[in-house]
């Protein structure tokens, strides 16, 4: 193999941009050419790649978003978008491509290693909900943002007595809700994967207050409901001041944190190896802090658990 592409795809993430050092650094570390695709699968079937060397990825470790920038792409869902991708890949004379971004994109990866065009996937997402790896690329970050957040709403929600309800990213999966929950110390936590009673939140508003509590915190992952909603239905069940935030997309942006960093950095490196030793349709992820590699197919037909024994405790320790 010679010439390498690589390309994020999907909802951007915090670390994206280290990744894509990463392998830019390691393939030409290995001689090899590497070519970045912008706006995902879209900018492949369009055709905008460029070469990229060692100083088109100076000066981006410490940034969020992408500098490959991200698309969702309807046409590549298709047979016709994926032989117009190839046809690209072909014009170019690259023989192997590293996509960067959540399951679907993994999608798209493997489509192009069935038609002949190996692939490997690196799990950028901030949801955490890739199965097959303990942590995504971006995760962590938008974990920290999330956390910084609540430690500023904890301060007003303390000096007027309210109840905060904050509503946090993932559609399907509650990581990013039940780590802020236990790193904050909420109340509650809803995530999807869990029936939290509504009467059980409310039990616990009731006791919290009873014992003198100052303010309360419910984190509410979007999958489970809207936040406001939530709100509005915990203002008529109990006469407490109840506020709502959503914190919406400023979750997704922001300098990665340095566990990010490291993770997109040995991630993107080992994807680089594993096309150097032949292997295609592979997402690489981290598992107990090991490198480790796993079949997309397999990934893709996966369901994500979060943690239930971390939801239980959170339940425990805010009795
Ligand atoms: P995130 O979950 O963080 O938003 P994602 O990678 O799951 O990231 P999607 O929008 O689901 O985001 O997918 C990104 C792109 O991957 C799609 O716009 C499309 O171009 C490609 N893709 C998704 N599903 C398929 C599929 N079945 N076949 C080919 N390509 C696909």
């Amino acid at each position: 193999m010679k010439k390498i592409g690589v390309l994020t795809s999907g909802g951007d993430a915090p670390g994206m941009n280290a990744a894509i050092r990463a392998v830019v650094r390691k393939a030409i570390y290995h001689g090899l050419e590497v070519y970045g695709v912008k706006y995902g699968f879209q900018g492949l079937i369009d055709g905008n790649i460029e070469k990229m060397e060692l100083g088109s990825v100076g000066d981006i470790i410490q940034r969020g978003g992408t500098k490959l920038y991200s698309a969702r792409c309807e046409e590549f869902k298709t047979e016709e978008g994926q032989l117009k991708g190839i046809e690209q890949l072909k014009k170019h004379g690259i023989e192997g491509l590293i996509v960067i971004g959540g399951d679907g994109s993994f999608m798209g990866a493997k489509k192009l290693t069935e038609k002949g065009y190996p692939c490997i996937g690196v799990p950028g997402t901030i949801d955490n909900d890739i199965p097959g790896t303990d942590f995504t690329i971006g995760f962590d970050t938008a974990l920290n943002t999330i956390i910084d957040a609540i430690d500023k709403i904890r301060d007003t929600a303390t000096s007027h007595e309210r109840t905060y309800v904050i509503e946090v990213m993932g559609r399907d999966a509650g990581d990013l809700a039940l780590w802020a929950g236990l790193a904050d110390g909420a109340e509650s936590v809803l995530i999807p994967e869990a029936e939290d009673e509504f009467e059980d939140v409310i039990e616990r508003l009731k006791r919290g207050h009873d014992r003198g509590k100052k303010h309360s915190i419910i984190i509410v992952a979007e999958g489970v409901g809207s936040g406001v909603d939530f709100g509005r239905k915990i203002k008529e069940a109990v006469n407490l001041e109840t506020r709502v935030t959503v914190l919406g997309h400023t979750q997704r942006g922001g300098s990665p944190s340095a566990s990010d960093r490291v993770l997109a950095s040995r991630l993107g490196a080992h994807s680089v190896d594993l096309l150097l030793d032949g292997k295609a349709g592979r997402m690489v992820g981290i598992q107990q802090n090991k490198l480790v590699d796993h079949d997309i197919v397999e990934i893709l037909s996966t369901k994500h658990e979060v943690d239930l024994d971390m939801y239980r405790l959170s339940k425990e320790l805010s009795i």
